[in-house]
């Protein structure tokens, strides 16, 4: 691609030359369509003033597509043979842009800190069996982060994206909008990665707003334990919680809540008044 993408055979080339066996626990599916590429960079909407971090780089099919589009990108990989790699990668196919990457090797859930300009705009195709972690961890590591564009699992999309009340509601949607807008942005086929994973996968923008008032960690404590016996009201759910049904009752009421409502019903700012009512 005379833009430097990769396609299927460089994908197949740079695996190659790592001897690459594509791990699944860290989900290592690599994207080698250069179509999608340019879709997922559009769908950023990213200002040429951006700091973009991408998590999980991998083989540098996204990356090659951010780099143009971005004053600065910093890659987070934490396997160490894809991160040496990249630079080399970059290098060879967009010299003139080399400049603007900065490989950080690293765990992406253990992050505690980036080095360069703070990020303002996160742009991935996340490993899937950590992708809500990483991305929580991410936005509440980094007030500077204003917009997110994930690629994650279909019904993950769907989860992180599902309003109050609706079928796929729950502790990622609950959790995402205390960061967040969170709208689905599309959806990618299995068939554009290699090695092809078993579902299809969906993009999920995120604008960040500013956070209910109240406590985060105390809000995400009420909001794990509504969601961890489902069938149950609030009530019930929230017995362990509150320390009997009887708080659970009256904590839910000085909240304004109905007792039999149950978890599904309520926003972010219901889960955050509830956090902040008097034991
Ligand atoms: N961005 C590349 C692409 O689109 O082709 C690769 C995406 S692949 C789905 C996920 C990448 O995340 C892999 O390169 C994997 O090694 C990396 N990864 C997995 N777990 C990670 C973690 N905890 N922190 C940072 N990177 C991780």
């Amino acid at each position: 691609h005379a833009d430097g993408l990769l396609g299927p055979a460089a994908i197949r080339d740079l695996a190659r030359q790592l001897d690459l066996r594509p791990t699944k626990s860290l989900g290592q599916n690599f994207l080698h369509d250069a179509n999608t590429i340019r879709r997922i960079v559009r769908t950023a909407e990213l200002r040429p003033d951006d700091v973009v971090l991408e998590v999980g780089p991998g083989l540098g099919s996204l990356t090659l597509g951010l780099l143009p589009a971005a004053t600065a990108v910093t890659a987070v990989e934490i396997d160490p043979r894809l991160a040496e790699l990249l630079p080399r990668t970059v290098a060879e196919r967009r010299p003139d842009l080399a400049g603007r990457l900065t490989v950080v090797e690293a765990d992406a859930l253990r992050l505690s800190g980036l080095p360069g300009r703070p990020p303002t705009a996160l742009v991935a195709n996340l490993p899937y069996n950590v992708a809500v972690p990483v991305l929580l961890h991410l936005l509440e590591l980094l007030p500077s982060l204003r917009r997110a564009l994930v690629l994650v699992q279909a019904e993950v999309a769907e989860r992180l994206a599902a309003p109050p009340g609706s079928p796929a509601y729950g502790v990622p949607s609950v959790k995402a909008a205390w960061y967040g807008r969170a709208h689905r942005a599309g959806n990618v086929g299995r068939r554009v990665f290699w090695p092809e994973p078993n579902v299809d996968s969906g993009l999920v923008a995120l604008d960040r707003t500013d956070p209910p008032p109240g406590d985060r960690a105390a809000t995400f404590a009420v909001v794990d334990a509504a969601f961890a016996t489902r069938r149950k009201g609030l009530r019930a759910a929230l017995a362990r919680w509150a320390g009997s049904p009887a708080a659970a009752e009256a904590r839910l009421r000085a909240a304004g809540i109905d007792p039999s409502t149950r978890g599904e019903q309520l926003s972010v700012a219901d889960f955050a008044r509830l956090a902040a009512t008097a034991p």
